[in-house]
């Protein structure tokens, strides 16, 4: 768990950058997971796989898992139990359309619904409606970067928890539905939807093969999936992206859930643009030859004139003297050299090498 995992390009660094000593915390930016139960009418609480400890760790080690491969920093802690929700027994089933008026109800009442600021806030609800083939909830989150409706009074707000129901299936994949709702909240949208990402592929609607008389939904996605990649000419790659993404709805096995590069810089721009109290450190992007006018660390210009810094120095500089910021170096030869006089992560992406040195 604390390994090292400084990219091949620490060695390159101590050619021509005069390291401090590594502060292990700051290797990492670590998410704050705080979990609450939405209690019954009368004052139960739901009880399913949410209600085990040892199911949120297993949950969140395999979302973690999946975090180490993809090599950004990030890192779930395991949840705090904040509190039992008592006066929210209408939500205790929640039900298609009642996801936004219970957000909302939530988060204007945070003393009675234990909602922290500094974490990521989930609330565990009962609502098993549906069978085992065809559970009626698995989970939900809403989008940070979006408010949580056009209309009054929910384009006061944006979105910012997650909701997990109890009693899930094996068969609904009851692990990596964390990983899924997580990457919803930290601005993850489906890959068959318009993800505002520029490398993923746009994938066939999977909910037409979750309807009643599908006889194998798993077969039904798979297969629609192949039928579109190959009219479109998608590569391997772009397949393996696609059907083991886990923003997908794809039958994938838990262990080797995948996201694209372009992803995994919106998940991390959006978590530092809305997200920054629930974590412990932020991401700043250096790209190679960037020629932002106005460069502010994001991986692109969400604001005009925004987007990477051009130097590893500008990077480290923007960083937080109190450590625990991460600077993903795109790839490219930075030939620069300078003192590190603070602690700071550097990251290469998966995209390709990053060299630093005269
Ligand atoms: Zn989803």
């Amino acid at each position: 768990m604390k390994t090292q995992r400084l990219i091949p390009l620490i060695a390159w660094l101590a050619a021509s950058v005069a390291l401090l000593p590594v502060i292990a915390r700051a290797q990492y930016i670590n998410i704050r997971v705080s979990a609450k139960f939405i209690l019954s009418p009368t004052g139960v609480r739901p009880t399913g796989v949410w209600t085990n400890m040892d199911h949120w760790r297993t949950a969140i080690d395999i979302a973690n898992a999946g975090n180490a491969r993809h090599g950004r920093g990030f890192r779930y802690l395991y949840p705090t139990f904040d509190g039992d929700v008592s006066g929210y027994g209408q939500y205790y089933n929640l039900e298609d359309g009642e996801e936004l008026p219970f957000e909302y109800s939530i988060r204007t009442n945070t003393a009675q619904s234990h909602w922290r600021a500094d974490a990521l806030n989930v609330y565990v609800v009962n609502n098993n409606l549906g069978t085992v083939a065809q559970p009626a909830c698995a989970g939900w989150a809403s989008n940070p970067e979006d408010v949580l409706s056009s209309s009054a009074p929910y384009n006061t707000m944006r979105g910012r928890i997650v909701v997990f129901c109890v009693n899930m299936q094996p068969t609904a994949g009851p692990f990596g539905i964390m990983a899924h709702e997580f990457g919803h909240h930290q601005s993850l949208i489906h890959t068959w939807a318009n993800d505002r990402v520029a490398d993923t592929r746009v994938d066939a609607d999977p909910t037409v093969c979750e309807q009643p008389g599908v006889p194998d939904p798993c077969a039904c996605k798979f297969n629609q999936t192949i039928a579109l990649g190959q009219s479109q000419g998608w590569t391997a790659a772009e397949f393996r992206l696609m059907t083991n993404n886990i923003m997908s709805y794809h039958c994938d096995v838990d262990s080797d859930f995948e996201l694209t590069e372009g992803q995994l810089d919106r998940w991390a721009d959006m978590t530092r643009m809305f997200l920054s109290t629930e974590c412990t450190g932020r991401t700043l992007f250096v790209q190679f030859g960037s020629t932002a006018p106005a460069p502010d660390g994001y991986s692109l210009n969400h604001v005009p004139g925004g987007g990477p810094f051009p130097t590893v120095f500008a990077g480290v500089v923007a960083a937080s003297g109190a450590g625990g910021d991460i600077v993903v170096l795109r790839p490219g030869s930075y030939n620069e050299q300078f003192s590190i006089t603070k602690p700071v992560t550097l990251r290469a992406t998966r995209s390709g090498w990053a060299t630093i040195g005269k």
